[in-house]
């Protein structure tokens, strides 16, 4: 199964003779066992197979292995929701008096997990800009730091991480490097083949691609080497109380520890399960992935391109868009195209940006980004609302930006509707 595009539609679940076509959604929250003792070597993680939905399910793993497919990983675990996703992807090897070093242009729910909820739990962390120097990276580094993490296609800032470079400084200093690859998705970049360790999905976003299911996604490339950084990662590398000692890292290997000890510990310990049905309304996403991404590039390149000649805006960011800061890089990592999320800033501000968006017909104002229907929103007056003008400027989210998630609908039927918009705020 070589390309992507088969991947999308086939990979993850092979039926047998006179089996369901489409994988089956195993609404049950527990399995039959004829014997406790059959049943005993699960929970010793002797034999693999079922027995609680909250550790593992049929139809979860189905769509888990799906998407270990496409990052290029050997073993992945699906979530409640991308925030789950991130917190347990760093949480299963950092420990109170640990550190993270994390790009600080990420999502802003990530942002808040990392700066306040984990540090709450013990946990630092150092945010350094997504453009860096080599030098620059190091020096955030500290003799506790654990891992380092940053997003491909930054949520909402739009900046692209250079990928070689944080994977290459956080080998330097023997830890993994955590990628958040929500926008491209594995249609368009693949961090594994630029040196990630570790992947992480809102698969709330393109992968499921409707608006219809909140989830997350953890994939491992099976390439760190837990064992011979063993005094950094003490879960990985020592015996598991709470798991009959067993040590993940000597009987899961490379390939499997990562995961194993996440599902088996901080799913056993925190929920966060995504349920079948989810996984199920995923893997419908999923299997049309390869053929909606590159419309929603399409459609973005030719929005962001429309505004960047109109005489309204002030600024337009898309990575893909020749002379954007970041074009050289995404082009590096993603020459296919990037997503579909533009944001550009408008010239008479915050007032200038509700009466745009407010003159919209086709785009609906909304907290959300990357769904089959265009979306969109002013940070300044909904999720960065609290902030004052000034805040604003410094976070990068000035008062009149305004970020738009392009849909599938035709490009031109877009771009008349925003022509019409912006002719309400040119007035
Ligand atoms: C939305 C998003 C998240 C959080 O995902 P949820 O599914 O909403 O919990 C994390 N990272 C990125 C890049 C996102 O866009």
């Amino acid at each position: 199964m070589a390309s992507i595009d088969t991947k999308c539609v086939q990979a993850g679940y092979t039926p047998g003779n006179g089996e369901p076509r489409q994988i089956p959604i195993v609404q049950s929250t527990t399995f039959k066992y004829a014997t406790s003792e059959d049943m005993g070597k699960l929970f010793d993680l002797e034999a693999s197979g079922y027995f609680y939905t909250r550790l593992q399910n049929p139809t979860n793993d189905y769509v888990a292995a799906k998407i270990a497919a496409l990052e290029g990983g050997t073993a992945a675990m699906l979530t409640s929701s991308g925030q789950a996703a991130n917190f347990f992807a760093l949480f299963n090897i950092c420990n109170a008096g640990d550190h993270i070093v994390a790009s600080s242009s990420i999502y802003g729910g990530t942002f808040n997990l990392i700066s306040v909820t984990l540090s709450k739990m013990g946990i630092q962390s150092t945010f350094v800009s997504p453009d860096a120097t080599a030098e620059e990276l190091d020096a955030a580094f500290q003799p506790n730091t654990r891992a380092m993490f940053g997003e491909t296609i930054a949520n909402p800032a739009l900046t692209v991480l250079d990928i070689e470079k944080f994977a290459d400084a956080a080998h330097r200093h023997g830890v993994p490097l955590i990628i958040d690859n929500t926008f491209p998705t594995p249609v368009n970049c693949r961090p594994i083949e630029w040196g990630a360790d570790i992947v992480t999905h809102s698969t709330t976003k393109y992968m499921d691609g409707h608006g219809v299911a909140v989830g997350g996604a953890i994939i491992d490339s099976g390439r760190f080497d837990w064992m011979a950084h063993a005094d950094k990662y003490p879960g990985l590398c020592t015996p598991d109380d709470s798991y009959h000692g067993i040590t993940y890292a000597e009987k899961f290997g490379k390939e499997g520890a990562f995961i194993t000890k996440c599902t088996s510990q901080l799913m056993r310990d925190l929920g966060c399960i995504q349920s079948p049905q989810h996984a199920f309304y995923l893997n419908l996403g999923l299997e049309s992935l390869h053929v909606r991404m590159p419309r929603h590039c399409e459609n973005g390149l030719a929005v962001a391109s429309f505004l960047k000649a109109h005489p309204a805006v002030k600024a337009v960011n898309y990575p893909h868009l020749p002379g954007d800061k970041y074009y050289d890089v995404a082009m590096k990592y993603m020459p296919d195209g990037g997503c579909g999320v533009v944001s550009f800033e408008l010239k008479g501000g915050r007032a200038a940006a509700e009466a745009f968006m407010k003159e919209l017909k086709l785009a609906a104002i909304e907290t959300h980004v990357a769904d089959a229907r265009t979306c969109c929103l002013n940070p300044a007056t909904s999720t960065h609302r609290q902030m004052t003008e000034e805040q604003l400027a410094a976070a990068g989210v000035p008062a009149g930006l305004v970020r738009i998630s392009c849909g599938l609908e035709g490009k031109d039927d877009l771009i008349a509707d925003i022509a019409q918009a912006l002719k309400a705020v040119s007035l």
